[in-house]
């Protein structure tokens, strides 16, 4: 259960929040919860919650190891703030900074060298799902994204399905048409690599998701978890969501 906290807050902001949020999520224990503040923020809120179990993640890093890339961060670095996670390849980053599928892959095979994990982020456009090319779409961010990385290296990964019409938006996929493209990804990790990765897979859905729909995308069976943004800013709705109720 992650939450996306974008471009808000500063250090004490964020601090006051994941303080907050470690009290609310208290003995959710079977789940995993998870807060990306911005870079600045990182290691005073990996202090915030280290003894609450949430756990930190980056929202960018990039794969050179050091040198002259002004405004780049290394994923040592995020190490070093005590993060363990790190978002790549959001839509934001795809169309704003025009991030394509080789530079994510590059960043991808970095962060997993690095012993970050990454939360990798796909999903189709507006015009991409209504021209009806959303698995064509997701088949070949995946496949680029993870090109010539060993199935051995992927146990730590998280894909997370983000329909770029439903971020933002208000907008949801409804959780039958979430849970078939999240069946398509796993049928997709089966094929390309075999049976034990897709089915340990982490498959996680973002795009408007709020209290009010989240137990309805937790039943369904390939939904793992949810990548939220808007949502994730207060602590009365993510903590709602954080903790859905299985029925
Ligand atoms: C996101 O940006 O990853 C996201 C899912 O945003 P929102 O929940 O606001 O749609």
């Amino acid at each position: 259960m992650a939450g996306n906290w974008k471009m808000h807050f500063n250090i004490k902001e964020s601090t006051h929040l994941a303080n907050d949020l470690a009290k609310a999520v208290l003995g959710m224990d079977d789940r995993e919860v998870v807060i990306a503040p911005v870079f600045t923020s990182l290691a005073a809120v990996t202090q915030a919650v280290s003894s609450s179990g949430i756990k930190v993640a980056a929202q960018n890093s990039f794969y050179k190891e050091k040198g002259a890339y002004t405004g780049e961060i290394t994923n040592a670095m995020l190490k070093d703030t005590g993060c363990t996670y790190v978002i790549l390849g959001h839509s934001e980053r795809r169309t704003i900074f025009m991030e394509d599928d080789g530079l994510i892959n590059l960043k991808i095979k970095a962060a997993i060298n690095s012993g970050l994990d990454p939360i990798f982020c796909i999903g189709e456009t507006k015009e991409e799902y209504d021209a009806g090319l959303t698995f064509n779409v997701i088949e070949r961010q995946i496949t680029l994204g993870l090109s010539g990385i060993n199935s051995n290296k992927l146990s730590g990964l998280v894909l997370a399905y983000e329909p770029v019409w439903a971020i933002g938006t208000g907008l949801t996929a409804t959780p039958e048409q979430a849970q078939d493209i999240h069946k398509l990804i796993r049928g997709l990790f089966k094929k390309k690599y075999n049976n034990e990765v897709a089915k340990n897979l982490r498959i996680i859905y973002g795009g408007s998701v709020k209290p009010s729909n989240i137990d309805q995308l937790m039943i369904q069976l390939d939904i793992d978890g949810v990548l939220v943004g808007g949502a994730s800013l207060d602590v009365e709705s993510f903590s709602r969501i954080a903790g859905f109720i299985k029925t």
